[in-house]
């Protein structure tokens, strides 16, 4: 098998957190898979988290009714985007794996990483209309989100305090994720490490570590085909929703089609 390239998205300002240990698990035990592994470290980047016309090299086109999407674009096309955007969008580009880690920031990633989604997942070069979710331009890569929470696993739940997971995890995994293609692999969550003892933090880790050797084999999540819909109005097709309409649950967490969330759809494989 050729040797697969390894993109590690990593936001946490400490060389000595919890989250750099887990991306330091990766970059060692993909390395020693014969992977070639990359790391764009965010904040010793100083990576800038802002969608602004600085982007741009050039002339904006319609600066008074100025328009990231359009200019962007249109940049990209052009060959025009500021220098640390084109560096990631070339990492990715030869990519066949992207491993997102960071700490969970109110629900969601922190700001630099929201910042590296706006910036480099440029209309054009990672989605458009024609090429989205199963026809993505990303299909034939592979991401994962892999993060640490202060909250513990039971806050997280179908009935603890913070809901259910699933939920949270459905606009990063489809919203962001799938949108652009990828093949999602199942999250890796570190629960609450600063409550942990430290036998338990490491007993994390090193189940990151047996994890990783099977990483690149792993099943994917499931999510809907795009042909599943309409090309009109994107809604279900009538046949995809008679064939759902006797079961117990959605289809996804988003597309639930008014019954029960599916269990673990966005955490799990097979689910
Ligand atoms: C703005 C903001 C918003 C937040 N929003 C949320 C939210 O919505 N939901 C939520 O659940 N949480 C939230 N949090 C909490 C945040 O997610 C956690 O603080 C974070 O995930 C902890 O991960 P860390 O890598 O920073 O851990 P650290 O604090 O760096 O580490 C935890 C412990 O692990 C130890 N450690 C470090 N390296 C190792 C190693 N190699 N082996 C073993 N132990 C090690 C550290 O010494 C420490 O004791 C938020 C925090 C902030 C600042």
């Amino acid at each position: 098998m050729a040797a697969k390239k390894v993109l590690i998205v990593f936001a946490h300002q400490s060389s000595g957190s919890f989250s750099a240990a887990a991306k330091n698990a990766a970059v060692e035990v993909l390395t020693a898979q014969g992977c070639t592994v990359e790391v764009s470290d965010l904040y010793a980047m100083n990576f800038k988290a802002t969608a602004t016309a600085e982007d741009i090299k050039g002339d904006i086109k319609e600066a008074e009714n100025f328009s990231y999407l359009k200019e962007s674009r249109l940049a990209w096309e052009e060959g025009r985007l500021s220098d640390d955007i084109t560096k990631e969008q070339t990492k990715l580009t030869e990519a066949d794996l992207v491993i997102f880690q960071f700490p969970m920031y109110w629900f969601s990633v922190p700001g630099i990483l929201k910042g590296w989604f706006d910036r480099v997942l440029t209309s054009g070069f990672a989605f458009s209309l024609e090429k989205m979710y199963s026809q993505g331009v990303f299909k034939n890569k592979k991401a994962m989100l892999s993060f640490t929470t202060g909250s513990l696993e039971s806050m997280f739940s179908p009935t603890g305090v913070n809901g259910d997971m699933n939920v949270t995890l459905w606009p990063l995994q489809n919203g962001i994720l799938h949108y652009c293609g990828f093949q999602v692999l199942a999250p890796q969550i570190f629960w609450a490490p600063s409550c942990a003892s430290p036998e338990a933090r490491q007993c994390m880790l090193e189940g990151w570590h047996t994890r990783l050797q099977g990483l690149l084999e792993e099943k994917p999540l499931s999510f809907i085909p795009l042909d599943s819909f309409d090309e009109k109005g994107f809604q279900l097709k009538p046949d995809v929703r008679e064939k759902h309409a006797s079961k117990e649950f959605g289809l996804t967490v988003g597309i639930h089609l008014g019954k029960p969330l599916p269990p673990h759809s966005q955490m799990k494989a097979g689910c």
